[in-house]
């Protein structure tokens, strides 16, 4: 376990990175991480990111409630103490505004296709939470659904939020979500993707759960079909119509915008559905 005095020299550093890779700009953004007693180290309201120093930093217990340091803590605070509770597995947190990924939810594009092997062993799939007002409760409990079986989400018109076991993990997290907008978005300026085979990303991500680990749930089932991605990836041909919510429309199977937990919902219904017509066709 990493001492306070490290874990305060990391938030600065990766604070620092945030800035430097324009992952952030001006104030946006926040970082925390779990101090070895358990309470939270994170990142002051209204602070530059690229200029953090130690003062900027902010002890707070889980519930919110502050024990150390100037200032406020990060107005975002919320969805980082939602991230905690729903995944005791997290030990640090980065939240920042990276322009490409915001940029294709704005556009309603999904980030949740599997267009990279690298990203599909490493990360899985991205998933983008529907639009909800910046710090506030509804906010932090739309993203709770996701973060169980994510490591990284996007919030639509807003930004994304990477989950790690260290600041380090969190922050690559991140640059790998952004780079993959960034290759997407100028394959699709160069004529259009090609997605990986259904069948293939279903094995590299089993294969990267085992390997890098992943969020609990999605590693307890890295050996049944498709892990922790898009359901409907089993049974698509190359999101070619992928809804920003993730879910690529099947043949034949109109695209639906669900919210929160109800998509789930909708996966396990489109899911048995799907299973039933191939039994029949069997
Ligand atoms: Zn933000």
């Amino acid at each position: 376990m990493k001492s306070e005095r490290t874990l305060r020299e990391e938030m600065i550093r990766f604070s620092h990175l945030c800035y430097e890779r324009h992952l952030l700009v001006a104030m946006d953004g926040n970082l925390s991480c779990v101090l070895p007693n358990g309470d939270i180290l994170c990142t002051q309201a209204g602070c530059h990111k690229g200029l953090l120093t130690d003062e900027h930093l902010v002890v707070i217990d889980r519930q919110g409630k502050k024990l150390r340091g100037r200032g406020n803590p990060t107005s975002e605070m919320a969805m980082h103490l939602a991230c905690y509770q729903e995944r005791p597995d997290c030990k640090a947190i980065v939240h920042a505004h990276p322009p490409l990924a915001i940029a294709f939810t704005i556009a309603d594009q999904s980030l949740a296709q599997c267009v990279l092997p690298e990203v599909v062993l490493t990360l899985g799939t991205v998933p983008t939470v529907a639009y909800e007002t910046t710090g506030t409760k509804g906010l932090a409990d739309a993203l709770r659904p996701y973060v169980r079986n994510h490591d990284a989400v996007l919030m639509d018109r807003h930004g994304a939020v990477t989950l790690g076991t260290s600041l380090l993990d969190a922050f690559c997290k991140l640059e790998t979500l952004e780079h993959t907008a960034k290759i997407t978005a100028t394959a699709r300026s160069l004529g259009g993707i090609k997605t990986l085979p259904p069948d293939e990303a279903v094995a590299l991500r089993s294969m990267g759960l085992k390997r890098y680990g992943g969020p609990p749930s999605a590693v307890a089932k890295a050996d049944s079909p498709g892990a922790d991605l898009p359901q409907a990836c089993l049974i698509c041909d190359g999101c070619s119509d992928p809804s920003h919510m993730g879910l690529a429309a099947p043949t034949g199977v109109s695209a639906v915008r669900v919210k929160g937990p109800g998509l789930d919902q909708v996966r396990k219904v489109v899911m048995e559905e799907v299973l039933a017509a191939l039994k029949g066709e069997a």
